[in-house]
């Protein structure tokens, strides 16, 4: 399981409050996801942050 954040992402910052293990903001304001498998121990909150983005722009790759 892994994710990934598309271009429509508004920078609310959500997901990384949520799950920092997974997303996190970068430079230019937007979320992203680590490239990596997302860890056991995080999957919870991981689709946590996915379920919650309020655009919707994480996909599970
Ligand atoms: S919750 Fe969604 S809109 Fe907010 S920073 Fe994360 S990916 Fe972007």
């Amino acid at each position: 399981m892994k994710y990934y954040v598309n271009d429509s992402c508004i920078g609310c910052g959500l997901c990384a409050g949520t799950c920092p293990e997974v997303f996190s903001m970068s430079d230019s304001g937007v979320a992203v996801a680590i490239e990596a498998e997302v860890p056991a121990k995080v999957l919870d909150s991981a689709a946590e942050a996915h379920e919650g983005c309020p655009v919707g722009a994480i996909e599970e790759v």
